[in-house]
């Protein structure tokens, strides 16, 4: 066992110290990135296939289903606005942005590499109003932007095959690849999902209220949301949610300094 850890160590390392990092275009943080985007891309595609033929999307003319497409093209209008502005649109080349509620009771949502997004019904009463879904919705696709499920995906692989590649683990243990890739972008499943670090929590917030103000939605809204998740923490089943997005006092107080420059972007609907 230990020699298995100090093996993954040294692993870790190498992987850090060759190239293989990615610099997030909007904190400048560098993260691990050993997984090749295309192929995120290429799994996204068919995890998210294999998700919604296992989970009946709500019919898109369903007024919840028709929000959730509304939030979500608004939001990534808003992404477009700022990638550009920052010089670092072709971060989002390729997207094919997709917005699907579908009927699960439990409170979650998220964004996978390329742009597509799931919004379960169980979260809709915590989000309450549009806005509070913008500010759901714009976090999980800062998580995208950020490609914090590589760098999930990356650490993991790391530790559980050490130095082989994605592909060759895609052919020996393709459903093992799988797994990991649903965990690392919080789809769940076998292995359940991955906790997101604090920093990664943090990059995602700091995006997702920047892109719900470009979108039209008052980022401040993230306060009383994140304020009902706080509260839903203490009922019998704990929002899925939680599970990977930690909410407590010192993210409520992050959000609170993020706030003024999202603010910055913000154009009220119709204004
Ligand atoms: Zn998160």
């Amino acid at each position: 066992m230990k020699r298995n850890l100090s093996l993954t160590l040294v692993s870790l390392s190498a992987a850090l110290t060759f190239s293989s990092c990615y610099t997030n275009p909007v904190t400048g943080r560098r993260g691990l990135s050993l997984v090749d985007e295309t192929q995120m891309r290429q799994m996204a595609d068919q995890q998210y296939v294999a998700f919604l033929s296992e989970n009946r999307p709500v019919s898109a003319s369903s007024r919840d289903a028709e929000m959730v497409k509304r939030v979500g093209t608004r939001i990534a209008n808003g992404v477009r606005t700022y990638m550009n502005s920052i010089g670092q649109q072709a971060e989002i080349n390729g997207y094919q942005w997709e917005f699907n509620l579908v009927n699960n009771n439990e409170a979650n949502a998220w964004c996978m590499p390329g742009g597509k997004v799931v919004v379960y019904s169980g979260i809709l009463p915590l989000t309450q109003n549009e806005a509070g879904l913008a500010i759901v919705m714009g976090h999980e696709i800062g998580h995208a932007i950020a490609h914090h499920s590589n760098e999930r995906m990356s650490q993991q692989m790391a530790l559980q095959f050490g130095s082989q590649t994605l592909s060759s683990v895609l052919s020996s243990r393709p459903s093992a690849a799988a797994n990991i890739f649903n965990a690392a972008v919080g789809v769940g499943g076998q292995l359940g999902s991955l906790k997101f670090a604090r920093n990664q929590e943090s990059e995602a917030d700091r995006m997702g209220l920047i892109f719900a103000a470009l979108a039209g939605y008052n980022p401040n809204e993230a306060i009383p949301f994140w304020q009902r998740m706080a509260a839903a923490s203490g009922g019998n089943k704990p929002p899925e949610f939680l599970s990977t997005h930690p909410s407590d006092e010192t993210r409520i107080n992050n959000i609170r300094q993020l706030l003024p420059e999202a603010m910055k972007y913000y154009r009220p609907q119709g204004k």
